[in-house]
């Protein structure tokens, strides 16, 4: 058994270890092509096979009909920031946006280049502490973009605002597929794996007919989204194997007992941390306001920044991986994924509560 560590990167991030067994045991001979997954043509059976299933499983692990198109694409969520706004949004337009960090700040300066943006909400006079409440934003808006989970400040929205009629998009980077939502309150949710779905490759993109349908003319082929619709992802060759293992991790998803199944295992696991934080707010302290705390990102301060880096170094020698803040934000960070486990999570809390007691 390989020595693995517990794993809290924020992206690329853990993956369940039954699915990294799978695509061991499937590596070298997938299925009986006497070929790995990487070197099958995406024309093949094999392949087709996968694209199929993969499609299947967002739609049945999120409660979505074929109205829904589930996209892979490539170029990281960063590309879809550029190519939302170049298929929905024009110069005498207004597309209205929510401002909680890092992610959607890049995702306003790209649909800059394509129109007006209304700034909707923002919590950046509080260094993004927060999500916002008092959201609005015209009506004749041609989207609303929001950013559910902000992976590097550590704020998730607890509910969503009821947009109307405004078309509501939505980066779920890093919390897709975490806890039990109406997602067909989404008309367009876009994703990169690796963070909650599986290897960095390939860009979930999950589209409704009627969005769809509001697609501008004139973009470059492989920037309309209707290509990618129309031809089932398969246009030109999609990123294989990061398809492949997503598709694998959505069956572990279902296997889990389904988005409320994992919901109630991210519970308890963001609980747990939050608790001790809470038991001890002038030892770890919180960054961001109870009410706005994300549950894949859990981000806190020492007290004092030399504490903070004896933490993390004594953390990696008990195999505890990846708990540094952002850069930008320094401190601490835990993310914990679907794929973390519980026992991973009371790991770090009994690391925590012995770090206090000695320091
Ligand atoms: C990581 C992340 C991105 C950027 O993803 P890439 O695939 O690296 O482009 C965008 N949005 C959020 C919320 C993220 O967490």
């Amino acid at each position: 058994m390989a020595n693995r560590v517990i794993n809290f990167n924020a992206g690329p991030a853990t993956l369940p270890l039954d699915v990294l067994k799978i695509v061991q045991q499937e590596l070298l001979d997938y299925k009986g092509a006497g070929m790995s997954v990487m070197e099958i043509s995406h024309r093949s059976k094999y392949y087709d096979q996968i694209n199929d299933e993969a499609i299947a499983i967002f739609r049945e692990v999120l409660g979505l009909d074929d109205s829904y198109h589930v996209l892979f694409m490539g170029g990281g969520a960063s590309t879809q920031f550029a190519l939302v706004p170049m298929n929905f949004l024009a110069k005498d337009k207004t597309a209205a946006y929510v401002d909680t960090g890092s992610w959607s700040s890049k995702a306003i300066k790209e649909a800059k280049l394509f129109g007006n943006v209304h700034l909707a909400g923002s919590s950046k006079e509080t260094n993004f502490d927060h999500i916002p409440t008092d959201i609005d934003f015209p009506d004749d808006a041609v989207y609303l973009h929001l950013t559910s989970n902000n992976t590097i400040f550590g704020t998730q929205f607890q509910s969503f605002p009821d947009a109307g009629n405004v078309p509501l998009v939505c980066d779920m980077s890093s919390d897709i597929a975490s806890r039990v939502h109406d997602f067909t309150k989404f008309d367009l949710i876009y994703a990169g794996a690796q963070k909650n779905l599986g290897p960095a490759g390939a860009t979930v993109v999950i589209i409704n007919d009627k969005m769809l349908a509001k697609c501008a003319d004139g973009n470059p082929t492989m920037f309309n989204y209707k290509t990618h619709a129309d031809k089932k992802s398969l246009y030109n060759t999609p990123p294989v194997l990061s398809v492949y293992i997503v598709k694998l991790v959505m069956e572990w998803v279902k296997a889990q007992g389904g988005l409320a199944g994992v919901e109630k295992a991210n519970i308890a696991k963001k609980e747990r941390i939050y608790q001790l934080i809470d038991l001890n707010p002038d030892y770890f302290r919180g960054t961001v306001k109870p009410d706005s705390r994300s549950w894949m990102n859990i981000t806190f301060r020492l007290p004092s920044e030399e504490l903070e880096k004896k933490f993390i170094a004594e953390a990696t020698e008990a195999g505890l991986s990846g708990l540094k803040g952002h850069r930008s934000v320094g401190g601490i960070r835990a993310s914990i994924y679907n794929a973390m486990s519980k026992e991973g999570v009371d790991k770090l809390a009994q690391f925590m509560e012995d770090f206090k007691k000695a320091n």
